[in-house]
């Protein structure tokens, strides 16, 4: 889908639209009109352009079409928690979280249809993998909240839905380019994240990247025998090689630790977490595993999540508890698509497969 413009850049768009503009002889300034309408102003279809001659809108309908995802489901928690389930025009379904805390619109948008990755606590991972994203796709996420007249654009984007965003790292790199980009939707740096399980490669590839995006690792076990049980890439790229990539980060990174009882939350599981923690000068959020993520696996009680996050703070390190958001809309990763499916009467593939 490379000839969609919502696929470009925003420079590479207005370069795209540039040349296409001249061949028809029009004037070089309708690019600083049409470009804003792709994502900072977002029109549903060129139709909405009305600055735009008729004809010309004809035109943009036929050479560039606006591709948009039909919203299959969406629920709201009593929290306020929204859910978003997407598919698209290929057929993939993927999902969207919106949280609202304050003035903070956080919206957790997904990168792939299924995952590779396996996690054995994670809904997304026992779908297996479907497919990688395109960049359209992905903005697509933020920009379908844009063009709803009741909801607004996010004021913070964390690619921790469906999907190991490293592993379809080109389009991830596109992406955060047009999340990011003042021409794009303009969503500073420091208030998106990228959440991985720490693929080695393309890690070294978003720390070589000029701008200041935040990291978080998705550790939820910081000695290697547990991590492996619980997510198989810790075979591919060990713990080591991942924290010495996160050092060339020059914000804080996070490492994300669900918390589950018996597995990880034990004395040992917290004194392996605290040097892990200690010498990487990383910040760590707690959160309870999600009851319905899981199967034959149980959170951590609150308690013992209070006493892990005191023990981390005598040591110095700064850590947060986070409430399971959504509890009563299936907001665990993955969880809406699968309910989804069963009512559909599909069965979700099982792959613990890990690829690159
Ligand atoms: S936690 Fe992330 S990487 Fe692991 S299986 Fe789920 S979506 Fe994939």
């Amino acid at each position: 889908m490379s000839d969609l413009l919502l696929n470009l850049t925003p420079t590479a768009a207005a370069a795209a639209l540039g040349d296409w503009l001249r061949d028809r002889g029009e004037p070089a300034y309708r690019v600083r009109q049409i470009v804003p309408r792709l994502w900072q102003r977002p029109v549903a279809a060129w139709s909405e352009a009305t600055d735009l001659p008729v004809g010309l809108r004809r035109e943009l309908d036929a050479a560039w079409p606006l591709p948009r995802p039909v919203q299959r489901a969406r629920q709201t928690s009593h929290d306020g928690t929204i859910k978003f389930l997407w598919e698209f025009p290929a057929g993939d379904a993927v999902e969207s979280v919106l949280i609202l805390e304050g003035r903070r619109r956080t919206l957790c948008i997904s990168s792939q249809a299924g995952c590779a990755f396996g996690c054995v606590f994670c809904a997304t991972g026992r779908m297996g993998f479907v497919r990688h994203l395109a960049p359209w796709e992905i903005t697509a996420q933020v920009r379908e909240l844009a063009l709803d007249p009741e909801l607004n654009m996010p004021t913070n984007v964390v690619f921790m839905g469906m999907g190991e965003p490293l592993h379809n790292w080109d389009a991830v790199d596109r992406a955060l380019t047009i999340l990011n980009a003042p021409e794009g939707f303009g969503i500073g740096a420091r208030h998106i994240t990228v959440s991985t399980v720490g693929l080695v490669p393309a890690l070294e590839q978003l720390a070589a990247r000029r701008e200041q995006f935040r990291v978080a690792l998705s550790l939820h076990a910081a000695d290697p025998a547990t991590r492996r049980s619980l997510m198989p890439v810790e075979g591919k790229y060990p713990l080591a090689d991942v924290m010495a990539v996160l050092r060339q980060f020059p914000k804080r990174v996070t490492l994300e630790y669900v918390m589950i009882e018996g597995i990880n939350d034990r004395d040992s599981d917290l004194r392996e977490l605290t040097q892990v923690a200690r010498s990487s000068g990383a910040l760590v959020n707690l959160l309870p595993l999600h009851p319905g993520g899981a199967p034959g696996y149980r959170p951590t009680p609150p308690a013992r999540i209070a006493a892990f996050a005191a023990g981390l703070e005598a040591h110095g390190i700064s850590a947060t508890i986070r409430r399971s958001r959504g509890l009563d809309i299936s907001a665990a990763c993955g969880q809406l698509r699968l309910e989804t499916d069963e009512v559909r009467g599909v069965s979700p593939e099982v792959d613990a497969h890990v690829e690159e």
